[in-house]
């Protein structure tokens, strides 16, 4: 399961991610990171079987914890088919379809 963690200039100095990983021995991947000495974000991957004990002890610490069940929606009547986000994504996880969709 997805969750994002935002930082403030208080929480981002410590190795939350670490020692959370230590104390549960959670399964743990990051997605995505973006923080800085004045805050910032990481999306994490949290195996099933420890995402609630994990969501926990981050929000004990002082993190903010953003649940991500579904971390990519399209918005089917905002989207008009540009095709923009093929090049943009990083895996190729985008394609055109026929008819150009
Ligand atoms: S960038 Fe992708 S999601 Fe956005 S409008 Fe274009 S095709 Fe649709």
């Amino acid at each position: 399961m997805k969750v994002l963690l935002r930082y403030s200039s208080v929480t981002s100095k410590e190795p939350h991610i670490a020692k959370v990983i230590l104390e549960t021995k959670a399964m743990i991947n990051i997605v995505r990171a973006n923080v800085s000495p004045v805050g910032g974000e990481t999306v994490l991957d949290v195996s099933d079987d420890k995402y609630e004990e994990v969501v926990e002890l981050f929000r004990s610490r002082g993190v903010d914890v953003i649940l991500l069940p579904d971390p990519i929606l399209l918005d089917e009547k905002r989207c008009f088919q540009c095709g923009v986000c093929i090049s943009a994504c990083p895996v190729a996880a985008l394609r055109l379809l026929e008819g150009w969709r």
